[in-house]
């Protein structure tokens, strides 16, 4: 029997998307060329194999999986994953939903930045509109350890109205778009380390200096320039993915505060996988 094929796209400009490209387009257990596909000795998908009557694990359907990664075009050299790739906009939800329908899409998985919340929501408008099922694919949150001094905001701005309070020299670790919220008169005092890929267009801070680089990070790098610049608190978004981040660990150790804004919910009703495994297992089960 031919397998199935499948045509996943999937919201990138993640460490996470790229992954989930990476295993998609891998070929499936199951499917032809694949080791152990149908018909070799004790393959998943053969007869008799789990998945026969009283099994209590669902054998997953072998599919053929297309992936096409989209990216916003924000970052000018990105790291491309493998399958096909899109980049710009899509004109807002109904262009989305235009885009799924004339490519062909059968599912969608939402697995851009947290913070990128226009993109979720244009997601969930599209999906409904051309029917087609959406999985949001969400790293989990950071939780604070001991020690940490945490101060939790809804928003880059109530993160730059909390600043003054808390210290002068600040690494700014939120990307280059929003510093507007940080380039306000009442701020003139503080200095900035803003660290972000490519380099900030006006508005920013008064007073800055920019380091461009890409993560990861390490923590004998994070504490050097937390020590070398006197930085005395860090602001960040939650934007989770390992238990913790070198960052994060380096402002404990220094005993600085650390602004950290929360993230905006994902929309109602969307179910969200926590890795690029749960995410190609929900493929598997479509
Ligand atoms: P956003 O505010 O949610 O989206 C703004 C617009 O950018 C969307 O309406 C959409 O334009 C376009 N867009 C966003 N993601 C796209 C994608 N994957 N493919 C095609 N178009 C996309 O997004 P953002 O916060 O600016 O983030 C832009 C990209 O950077 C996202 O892909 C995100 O994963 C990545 N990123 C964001 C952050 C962050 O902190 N926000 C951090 C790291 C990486 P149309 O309406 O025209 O379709």
């Amino acid at each position: 029997m031919p397998v199935p094929l499948v045509h996943v796209l999937v919201l990138g400009g993640t460490t996470e998307a790229r992954r989930l490209a990476e295993s998609l387009a891998a070929p499936a257990p199951g499917s032809p060329g694949s080791p152990g596909s149908p018909g070799s000795p004790g393959s998943p998908g053969s007869p008799g194999s789990p998945g026969s009557p009283g099994s209590p694990v669902p054998v997953p359907v072998p599919v053929q999986v297309r992936v096409t990664t989209s990216l916003a075009g924000r970052v000018s050299a990105p790291r491309l994953p493998p399958g096909d790739v899109r980049v710009g906009g899509f004109g807002g939800p109904d262009g989305l939903a235009a885009w799924i329908r004339e490519h062909d899409v059968d599912a969608l998985i939402d697995a851009t930045h947290p913070f990128a919340a226009t993109m979720s929501r244009n997601a969930a408008e599209a999906a409904a509109q051309a029917h087609v099922p959406l999985l949001a694919l969400r790293r989990p949150g950071w939780v604070a350890q001991d020690g940490d001094r945490w101060h939790a905001v809804g928003s880059l701005t109530e993160a730059a109205e909390l600043l003054p309070a808390l210290g002068e020299r600040v690494f700014l670790t939120t990307g280059r778009m929003g510093l507007a919220a940080f380039a306000g008169a009442a701020l003139d005092d503080l200095w900035f380390l803003v660290r972000s890929v490519d380099a900030p267009e006006p508005p920013c801070p008064a007073r800055m200096e920019v380091l461009l680089d890409r993560g990861p990070f390490t923590l004998e790098g994070e504490r050097e320039i937390v020590r070398r610049h006197r930085l005395d608190v860090l602001v960040t978004k939650d934007s989770g993915g390992e238990a913790t981040a070198p960052k994060l660990t380096a402002a404990r150790e220094a005993g600085i505060p650390v602004v950290v804004v929360r993230r905006p919910p994902v929309p109602e009703g969307v179910p969200v996988a926590r890795t690029p495994d749960e995410a190609v297992e929900w493929v598997r089960r479509l």
